[in-house]
């Protein structure tokens, strides 16, 4: 099914960086596919990995200029942006994160997908918790679902 009919991303949809790119360490992996007047992540980039020519574009990353730092996450409205460590034996996935209860460091989790349907579980490695309240969350999981995990249930 389409992403027109179930609001569900699929990878094809997404532009993603090359298996190469993937293998040398993290990278910001923004989902935001629908043309929306919204520019915050271009001036987010300390880098300037981001570009987009005008507000309606989609934002576009140079891979070769992002180092994965994360600083876009928080910055994004629409929860689009996740950082990806494929490099390692684990994979290491950031999100962002806006629910209660804020994960601790340590806490075992339920990842979930872009469906919010729950596909493993995954360990908390980092939290960081911003002004915004968009918080970020770092969590490792089999490397495998290192681009299908991009949410997590917290169970206290
Ligand atoms: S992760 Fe860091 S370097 Fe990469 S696009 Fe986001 S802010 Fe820029
Ligand atoms: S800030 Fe987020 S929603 Fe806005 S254009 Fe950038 S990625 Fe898309």
């Amino acid at each position: 099914m389409s992403y027109e009919e179930d609001g569900v991303l699929e990878l094809e949809d997404l532009n993603l960086p090359s298996e190469e790119r993937l293998k040398k360490g993290p990278t910001a992996i923004i989902e935001c596919i629908e043309n929306i007047p919204c520019n915050p992540c271009v001036d987010a980039c300390p880098f300037n990995a981001i570009s987009m020519e005008k507000i309606t574009d989609i934002p576009e990353i140079d891979y070769e200029k992002c180092i994965g730092c994360g600083t876009c996450i928080p910055a994004c409205p629409g929860l689009a942006i996740f950082v990806v460590d494929i490099s390692r034996e684990k994979a290491m996935i950031t999100i962002p994160y806006e629910f209660l209860p804020i994960p601790e460091i340590g806490d075992k989790v339920k990842a979930l997908d872009r469906k919010g349907e729950i596909v493993s579980e995954a360990k908390v490695i980092r939290v960081k918790k911003n002004e915004n309240k968009t918080n970020t969350v770092t969590i490792e999981v089999n490397k495998e679902m290192g681009m299908i995990v991009r949410n997590i249930k917290v169970v206290k």
